[in-house]
């Protein structure tokens, strides 16, 4: 899904609708490992522990996003409940 940087949502502090950033706060990658060389660590086991997984195909299809909001006008910000999404992207 896709979401703009800036839009107008309700800020806690300011009792009122205000501006507001929005700042990721998990990575969107990991540095170096990649989703199949985790997937290989994970899975590394004693005898045959690490050849069958739980769910087919390994990882899970979607990933948490977890976002945090910022006030443009009193500058506090507050995270509100993560979702899950395939693909994430800030636009705009
Ligand atoms: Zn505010």
């Amino acid at each position: 899904m896709k979401m703009p940087t800036k839009f107008r949502t309700h800020c806690p502090f300011c009792k009122t609708h205000t501006e507001h950033k929005v700042e990721r706060v998990k990575k969107g990658k990991a540095s170096s490992m990649t989703r199949i060389t985790r997937q290989k660590h994970r899975h590394q086991g004693i005898g045959n522990a690490g050849k069958f997984s739980k769910v087919p195909g390994g990882d899970k299809p979607t990933k948490k996003v977890a976002l945090r909001y910022r006030c443009t006008v009193c500058k506090k910000a507050y995270q509100k409940k993560c979702f899950r999404a395939g693909k994430f992207e800030l636009t705009g």
